[in-house]
Formats: structure tokens, C-alpha cells, sequence
């Protein structure tokens, strides 16, 4: 029976126990069905909304891991139409909050938030309502910032009498992963809630996130006090994304490489160059209009109204390219970007999977580039420092990592991080590992190592330190490897700790200088293998200079970008400069 059945499957990841969530026979299943398609207008379920709704309408702990743009929200919001009571949604932004409450008004929802920007009247009847729930009221979501939450005693009492006389339909936690300091956007507010499943015991909690490692997970399972929830998690491989990585030399302005890709690979095409600071942004915005791009500017500092002017005229191609820090992101949800370019490194690889996967949301391929520069790796580093979770460092190194990789395909990598098992060849060559003509290889590189190892354990004093950038140059000559695989191979020292950093704080600013890390008397061990990947290069150097001179001639020419050889501008050695300016 029914009841068995579930009975079986209140532990498990088991099949059946899948199968049963799946089920339409449930007595909630036909108003399901029909809130669906005449509030919400829609006519089928996405991958695991429909066992997400059931869990919770079962009076089940879910967590929902989906990525971004999945359709995460319509998990608890049907369930809030087709349930009794009030759901509770606690969400740390409010720009996406207003922009949901709108879309459910239009739907003839009564969706309300009470946050810092709620006016007094407003937050009065919410209250009012709170007050009195048995009363004749039509409000079902009620949007609350986590610092509104747990924290206020009076909205505490208010939810405990809501609970008692059945009124509290579920508690639902949108970026339940805030909760964790392990992921990339831990917030200290979301920790409070770990008393809602002591208080209210039989209160459904529903969690919903993009952020899928297992660490993270079990965490907030530990700190929401909900081992036993249902999990359901949907896969994080984007198959129409085309990922790639170009290594950049921190000495040269890789805006003439940025303004060249767009214009001959994604001409008039929608996309996003993600930068570093607001400053960036604006610097590579006009360098792309210089070059005749059509290219926008958003970052957090500019007025609301100057961002929803950007916003909109990408939305109808007014403007092709937008040029933005990751105060772009919330709520974007054009379909047709075709390309994603990170002109800097993101802050972890979970951020990097978010942006990039702006993309090809039409399910169309698209592109996800990432400029890889020896510099941002310290500019980032001294930022990560800053982050409250104390894994920023961490995080980026892991990035940093990825994009060292040049030998497993860059799909296996995201994989690896979202914990997902992930089939060699299932990249159908759709990344920039698996398309190239010559593999890379794996090279030791301990001689080298040796060298800037000693180099820096002989000159670093007190009073004379090396920053990243002048270990580099001051080891150019002393080493056997070209300038870009010389400031791998120092990062690749540095993530492997026989560097390490040594920060330097001050009111104003911060410093990343280098010193031998833990592991550095390791190097002077012959036996010791320090390997980087290393692509040879000279035989794709001359294919790059043919490619690139046929497209140099036409520079307007539209290519499909994924059926021409993929590594083109960045095979062309800085020193022989083959490339002039279309
Ligand atoms: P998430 O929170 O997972 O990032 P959203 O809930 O914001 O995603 O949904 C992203 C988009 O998908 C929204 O425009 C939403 O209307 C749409 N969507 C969600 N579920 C469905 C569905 N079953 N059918 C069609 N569109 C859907
Ligand atoms: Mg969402
Ligand atoms: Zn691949």
C-alpha cells in the first residue's frame, strides 16, 4: 500500500523509494496538478519538482540541490498555494525576493516579505495577520531575511502560536548552503535557524541550493538538525557548455585578446564578461566599445536605475556584451548568452559554475572562457583572506587548480567538485582538454622548483621580501621554462606548499609576499616529482598562425565556434608576435 511504501522509503535513496515520490496518486495530487497548470500556468514538472513537492507535502525534510535557472522556486511555491497555513521562506537577497514576490503577484499569489526595506504599514498587517491566523486572510509566502528570523523573539512567538494552532505550513530555506561556513557564501544569520527543527519538531523544513559538494550538504543537514531529510539532487553537467581555459601572461594586456575573441567568434552574440572589480569592468567596457563592440557596464556602485537601463537593453541585443563584477548574476535569466568570459579567475569553482552557467540556458551551445593570469591569483588571495568562512583560500586554490589542469578533461574536474561520478568521454569533446589535437603531458619539473626555492629561501630577509610577481621576474633567466609555464609551475608550488604565502596587512591595503612553505626542503630530494602540465607547443604554433591569419583577413566572419580548432591566439608566443590588429 501507499503508506507502506513510504513507510520503507523514509530513510532512503533507495529506487523505490524514488519511484514513490514520484507517485500521483497521493490525496494532495490532483490539486497539484491543477495549481500547476491554472496558477501557475505551466503544464509539466522539471527533473525532481515533482518529488520535491511530494516530500514536503508528505510533511517531509527535503533538501533540493538544482543548478541555477532548475526551477527551484515552484518547489515550495505550489506546495505554499496547495497547503493550509503560511510558508515561511527565509532568503538572504532581497532583489531576488522582490523580483519573486512581483512574479507571484501576477500569478494572483499573496506573497509578502519583511525585511529591512519593508515599510512600517506593511510589516503592521503582516503582523496583524500573524496575530490572528485563523482570520480570513489570503497570504501564503511570507519572504523573511534570516536576521529577521530566529533572532526576534516577538516573530518567534508569532511562529510558535502559528505552529500550535497548525497555521505554519513549512519553513523553507532558499541558499540553504549560507548555513555552511564550507561553502562559497557563508552568512553568520543563517545559523540561528538550528532551532526551528527543536521548536517545531514536526514542521516540514525544505532546503533548496545550487551548491552540491557533500561537505557542504552534510553540514547543513548537521546544523538544521535534519539527518534524516530526503535528498535530491540534480545533475550539475551542462552539456551544451564548451569550457575552456587560456592562460594568460600577467605582463600583457589580454584586452586585445578579450575584444579579438568576441568579435570573431561571438559576433552580435549575447555574452558576459565577468571582471574582477568595478574598476575592471569599466576599463574592459570601453576598451570593447573602442573597439566597435556594442558592450554595457553594471557593477554595484552604479545607480539602480543605470543597471536596469544595461540590464533591459541586453535583454532586447541593444547591447551585446555586458561587462560586470558578480553583482550581475541574481536573477538573470536570458536564454540565449552565448558566451561567458571570465576576464579574471572566480573566487571558487562553485562561483565559476554559477557564472558560466549563464549561458546556453536555451540548452544551444556556449561558451565558458576563462582568462587564467598568474596576478589575479594574488589580488584574489588577499581578498579570500578577508571572507568570514576562513575557506577562502582554500576555495581559490581549487580553482586555481582547474585551471593548472591541462591533462583531465575540465567536465571530470566540475564533477569531481559537485561530488558527481562522471563517465570519461561523456565531454563528447566539449572542452578545451578533450578537443585539443596535442595532448598535454605531465612534465616534472623539480630542477626548477629547486631553483626558485632556493632562490626565494636565499633572498628573502625581513627587510627585502618577494611578492609573487618580482619572484617571477627575478627567476626568469635561472629557470628552463617559458613565461607562462614558469608562473604555473610557481602556483603550482604555492598549492602545493612548498611555497607559501605571507600576507601583510595594513588599514589599507594588503600584500601577498612569498615565502618557502612546509614542504620546501622536499625539493633538494631527487626522488621528489613536482609535475605540471605542459602543452609542446610548436607544432599547433603554426597551425595558430595560419588560423589566425585567414581570420585577421576576415575579421567580420562569423565561425561556428565549435567547429573550428579551439586553442588559436594563446599558442602565439608574446616574443614572436604573429597577430596584428584586425
Ligand atoms: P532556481 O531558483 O533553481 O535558480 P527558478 O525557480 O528561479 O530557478 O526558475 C528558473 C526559471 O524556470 C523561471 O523562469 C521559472 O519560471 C522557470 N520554470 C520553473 N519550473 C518550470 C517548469 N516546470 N516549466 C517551465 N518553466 C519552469
Ligand atoms: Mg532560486
Ligand atoms: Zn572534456
Amino acid at each position: 500500500t501507499l503508506s507502506n511504501a513510504l513507510k520503507s522509503s523514509v530513510h532512503g535513496f533507495q529506487k523505490d523509494a524514488v519511484e514513490n515520490w514520484r507517485r500521483t496518486d497521493y490525496p494532495w495530487s490532483k490539486k497539484v496538478e491543477h495549481v500547476l497548470n491554472t496558477v501557475f500556468k505551466l503544464q509539466t514538472f522539471r527533473l525532481w519538482q515533482l518529488e520535491t513537492i511530494n516530500v514536503t507535502l508528505f510533511g517531509k525534510d527535503c533538501i533540493l540541490i538544482m543548478p541555477t535557472g532548475g526551477g527551484k522556486s515552484l518547489c515550495f511555491q505550489l506546495p505554499a498555494v496547495v497547503s493550509e497555513g503560511i510558508t515561511i521562506c527565509v532568503s538572504p537577497l532581497i532583489a531576488l525576493v522582490e523580483d519573486q514576490i512581483h512574479q507571484l503577484h501576477a500569478l494572483d499569489i499573496d506573497a509578502r516579505a519583511i525585511n529591512s526595506s519593508t515599510s512600517k504599514t506593511d510589516a503592521a498587517a503582516i503582523m496583524n495577520i500573524l496575530n490572528n491566523p485563523n482570520q480570513n486572510h489570503q497570504m501564503k509566502i511570507l519572504y523573511v531575511t534570516p536576521e529577521k528570523l530566529a533572532k526576534s523573539k516577538t516573530m518567534m512567538t508569532k511562529l510558535q502560536k502559528l505552529y500550535e494552532m497548525k497555521q505554519f505550513a513549512r519553513l523553507v530555506i532558499d541558499e540553504v548552503h549560507c548555513c555552511s561556513t564550507w561553502g562559497h557564501d557563508f552568512r553568520p544569520d543563517f545559523k540561528y535557524l538550528n532551532i526551528f527543527k527543536r521548536l517545531f519538531p514536526k514542521l516540514p523544513l525544505l532546503g533548496l541550493t545550487a551548491t552540491a559538494t557533500t561537505k557542504v550538504i552534510e553540514d547543513v543537514k548537521q546544523i538544521l538538525n535534519i539527518p534524516h531529510c530526503v535528498l535530491f539532487k540534480a545533475p550539475f553537467n551542462r552539456k551544451n557548455l564548451y569550457y575552456e581555459v587560456w592562460r594568460k601572461d600577467s605582463a600583457k594586456d589580454c584586452m586585445e585578446d578579450l575584444a579579438r575573441v568576441i568579435t570573431q567568434r561571438f559576433d552580435k552574440q549575447s555574452g558576459i564578461v565577468y571582471c574582477l572589480s568595478q574598476k575592471d569592468s569599466e576599463d574592459v567596457c570601453g576598451y570593447l566599445q573602442s573597439y566597435g563592440i556594442k558592450a554595457g557596464c553594471y557593477h554595484a556602485s552604479l545607480t539602480g536605475r543605470a543597471r536596469t537601463q544595461v540590464h533591459e537593453k541586453w535583454l532586447k541585443n541593444e547591447v551585446h556584451v555586458i561587462c560586470a563584477t558578480i553583482a550581475f548574476g541574481m536573477g538573470i535569466d536570458k536564454p540565449d548568452v552565448r558566451f561567458v568570459i571570465h576576464h579574471s579567475l572566480s573566487k571558487t569553482i562553485e562561483n565559476f559554475y554559477q557564472e558560466s552557467g549563464r549561458a546556453g540556458r536555451d540548452d544551444k551551445q556556449s561558451h565558458c572562457l576563462l582568462f587564467f593570469k598568474y596576478s589575479d591569483v594574488f589580488r584574489l588571495a588577499c581578498m579570500a583572506l578577508a571572507e568570514k568562512s576562513g575557506n577562502g583560500l582554500k576555495n581559490l586554490y581549487s580553482i586555481v587548480d582547474y585551471c593548472l589542469n591541462e591533462t583531465r578533461c575540465r567536465r571530470d574536474c566540475i564533477a569531481e567538485h559537485f561530488d558527481e561520478v562522471f563517465q570519461a568521454g561523456d565531454c563528447h569533446k566539449m572542452c578545451d582538454v578533450c578537443s585539443r589535437i596535442r595532448k598535454a603531458t605531465k612534465k616534472n619539473c623539480r630542477s626548477d622548483a629547486q631553483i626558485i626555492i632556493d632562490y626565494l629561501k636565499n633572498t628573502v630577509t625581513s627587510k627585502n621580501r618577494l611578492t609573487a610577481l618580482k619572484l617571477f621576474e627575478q627567476t626568469t633567466k635561472l629557470v628552463s621554462l617559458n613565461r607562462e609555464d614558469h608562473q604555473r609551475l610557481i602556483l603550482r608550488l604555492l598549492l602545493d606548499r612548498y611555497i607559501k604565502e605571507d600576507f601583510h596587512l595594513t588599514p589599507y591595503n594588503s600584500i601577498c609576499y612569498l615565502i618557502p612553505g612546509p614542504r620546501a626542503t622536499r625539493v633538494n630530494d631527487l626522488q621528489c616529482e613536482i609535475y605540471l602540465d605542459v602543452i609542446e607547443t610548436n607544432k599547433i604554433a603554426t597551425t595558430v598562425v595560419k588560423e589566425t591569419t585567414t581570420t585577421a583577413e576576415q575579421p567580420r566572419k562569423k565561425q561556428n565556434i565549435l567547429t573550428v580548432p579551439k586553442p588559436k591566439l594563446r599558442w602565439v608566443n608574446d616574443d614572436k608576435k604573429v597577430v596584428d590588429k584586425p
